[in-house]
């Protein structure tokens, strides 16, 4: 089976709440919440491939140096397998804002439950919680 990587970042703010984005209308997944970020281009590593999505998404700057590895998602999917590292990211310059037509919401790690999410992504939760509180 094909093997897709793709990385996410949880950025967390000053209040320990979590940044989640709504897949838009159109694409596959469309309205659930997910962790922001991508798929890798073709030789890049996971860390400048998370700081390209993050400036593309969201339009912040990350340091390569503030992005710590948390945990990883691993989710066959009917189309492919997919391996999604998680970092964690608390430092970045820029406001972050909606560049692709997302709706964005700051969410305490408790309360992700709330949001629909993608299977590979709500596994996640729980080493957010353990970490976050
Ligand atoms: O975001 P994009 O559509 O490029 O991602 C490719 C696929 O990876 C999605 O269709 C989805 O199945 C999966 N994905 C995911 N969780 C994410 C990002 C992507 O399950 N946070």
């Amino acid at each position: 089976m094909k093997l897709l990587l793709v990385v996410a970042a949880a950025l967390v703010d000053a209040d320990g709440r979590v940044l989640i984005a709504q897949r838009p209308e159109g694409k596959q997944l469309a309205g659930l919440w997910e962790f922001p970020g991508g798929k890798l281009n073709e030789g890049e590593r996971p860390e400048i491939a998370l700081i390209r999505e993050l400036k593309e998404e969201l339009g912040i700057d990350v340091a390569e140096t503030c992005l710590a590895p948390l945990t990883f998602a691993s989710h066959a999917y009917p189309e492919f397998h997919l391996l999604m590292p998680l970092y964690i990211c608390r430092r970045w310059h820029g406001q972050v804002a909606s560049r692709e037509n997302q709706a964005l919401k700051w969410v305490r790690p408790h309360n992700l439950r709330d949001y629909p999410m993608p299977p590979a992504d709500a596994p996640l939760i729980p080493a957010l919680i353990d970490l976050l509180g």
